[in-house]
C-alpha cells in the first residue's frame, strides 16, 4: 500500500478537517473536538485528547499531524516587550513579539519569511523575501505564544505587523484570521485584529468585499508620489492618489476608521508642510494617524526626529481634528521594535543581507 503524505491539522480550517476524517473513514464530530484541543487549549499531541476514544486516538497519528513552530529563543525587554525567533519546519526562522498593556495585550505576527517591499527604512525588507508563512505558520505563533506566556485564558489583539506584507500572502494570511476567529477554536473577534499593509491595491480591493474584515491599518509614511515611490516602492506600481481613493472606498463598520501609519524621517517628512499636507490628502476619508518615530538602526539612512519636531508634527494634525497618537517604541533594547525584525537566512547571503546579520547583537 502506498503511504500518503500525513495531512497537516495545522494547515486546516474546520470545514476542511471535517472533510479529511470523513476521508479517512472517521465521524466528522470528531473535527470539532480536535480543532478545540488545537486551538482552544493548544494540545496537539492527539494522546493527550481524553475526550476522543482511545483506538481513533492512535490512529490519528497514522494518517494526520500538527506542526508548531519551535521556539529558538525568547528576548524580554526592559519594558516586557518579549521577541520570539521561531524556526519552522523547513528551518526558515521568523520572529514574533508580545507587547503588553498597550492598553490591551497584543501579539505581532509575521506573515512572510523576510519581506519583497523594501520600504527604505526597514530592516526586514533588507532580507528580501525568502517565502510566505503558510496559514498554519500564521496561526502557529499565536499558539506558541499563548503556551510560553501562558495566556490561555487570557484576552489579546493581534497585529499583522511583524516580518512581511500581509497582502502580498493574501491567501493564507485570510485563512488564518478566519482559523483564529472560529467559534470552535480561539474565537478570537476581527475587532481585535489589525492588518497592515503598504497598499497592495488588487489584495486591498479584495479585503474590501470579505466577510471577515479586520481593523485596517495603512503604511502611509509620505504625502506626495516622488517621496512615497523613493520610501515605498511600491508606491510606483500603485500610486498614493489611488491608494487613497481604495481607502474613501473602503467599507468601515460604524464608528470604525482607517489608521494611517506614518514613519517620521528626520528632514525627510516631518515638516510643518508635510503635516498639512497630510492633513488635506485624509480629508473625507474615516482615519486616524498613527506616527511612528523611526526606530534607528544600522544601515538605515536616517535619522529619528526629536520629540518637539514630533510633538509640533502631531499638534498640527491635532489642530486639523485629526485623532493622532505617537506610538511608543516598544522592544528596543531587544531590536523588537516595528522595522527591525530580521533574521538570518541559513542560505548564501546577499551582501545587503549580510550587513543585516552582522548588526545582529
Ligand atoms: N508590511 C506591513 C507590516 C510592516 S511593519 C506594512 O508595511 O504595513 C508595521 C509598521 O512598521 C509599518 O508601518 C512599517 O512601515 C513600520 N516600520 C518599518 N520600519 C520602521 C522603522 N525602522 N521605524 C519605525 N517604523 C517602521
Amino acid at each position: 500500500m502506498l503511504t500518503q503524505p500525513r495531512i497537516d491539522i495545522a494547515e486546516t480550517d474546520l470545514h476542511e478537517l471535517e472533510r479529511s476524517l470523513e476521508a479517512a473513514g472517521r465521524p466528522r464530530f470528531h473535527a470539532r473536538q480536535i480543532f478545540q484541543w488545537i486551538h482552544r487549549r493548544g494540545v496537539t499531541d492527539f494522546a493527550a485528547m481524553t475526550d476522543i476514544g482511545r483506538q481513533l486516538r492512535e490512529q490519528l497519528n497514522d494518517g494526520f499531524m500538527v506542526t508548531t513552530p519551535q521556539v529558538v529563543r525568547q528576548e524580554r525587554s526592559t519594558d516586557g516587550t518579549t521577541k520570539f525567533l521561531l524556526r519552522l519546519a523547513d528551518g526558515k526562522l521568523i520572529e514574533s513579539v508580545f507587547i503588553p498593556d498597550t492598553p490591551a495585550m497584543t501579539f505581532c505576527l509575521s506573515t512572510q519569511v523576510g519581506c519583497a517591499m523594501k520600504c527604505a527604512f526597514c530592516l526586514t525588507g533588507r532580507m528580501g523575501i525568502e517565502r510566505n508563512l503558510t496559514a498554519g505558520e500564521i496561526v502557529g505563533q499565536v499558539r506558541v505564544l499563548t503556551r510560553e506566556l501562558r495566556m490561555l485564558d487570557t484576552r489579546f489583539n493581534i497585529v499583522l505587523m511583524g516580518m512581511g506584507e500581509p497582502l502580498h500572502n493574501y491567501e493564507q494570511t485570510m485563512k488564518a484570521l478566519r482559523i483564529l476567529a472560529d467559534e470552535h477554536g480561539m474565537a478570537i473577534s476581527p475587532r481585535r485584529m489589525t492588518l497592515s499593509t503598504v497598499g497592495v491595491l488588487p489584495a486591498l480591493e479584495r479585503l474590501a468585499t470579505e466577510p471577515l474584515m479586520p481593523n485596517l491599518a495603512i503604511s502611509l509614511h509620505s504625502t506626495t508620489e516622488d517621496q512615497r515611490d523613493r520610501l515605498v516602492p511600491v508606491n510606483r506600481k500603485y500610486g498614493l492618489k489611488e491608494l487613497l481613493d481604495a481607502c474613501r472606498r473602503f467599507p468601515l463598520k460604524r464608528r470604525n476608521r482607517i489608521t494611517f501609519e506614518y514613519v517620521l524621517l528626520e528632514g525627510i517628512n516631518d515638516t510643518p508642510e508635510d503635516a498639512r499636507r497630510l492633513v488635506k490628502l485624509l480629508n473625507g476619508i474615516k482615519a486616524k494617524v498613527n506616527l511612528l518615530p523611526l526606530n534607528e538602526a544600522a544601515g538605515i539612512p536616517f535619522t529619528r526626529p526629536s520629540d518637539d519636531r514630533v510633538n509640533r508634527f502631531a499638534q498640527i494634525l491635532a489642530d486639523h481634528h485629526l485623532t493622532v497618537s505617537v506610538r511608543k517604541s516598544r522592544g528596543r533594547d531587544i531590536r523588537a521594535a516595528c522595522g527591525q525584525l530580521i533574521t538570518e537566512s541559513s542560505r548564501t547571503k546577499a551582501p545587503g543581507q549580510q550587513l543585516a546579520a552582522l548588526m545582529r547583537v
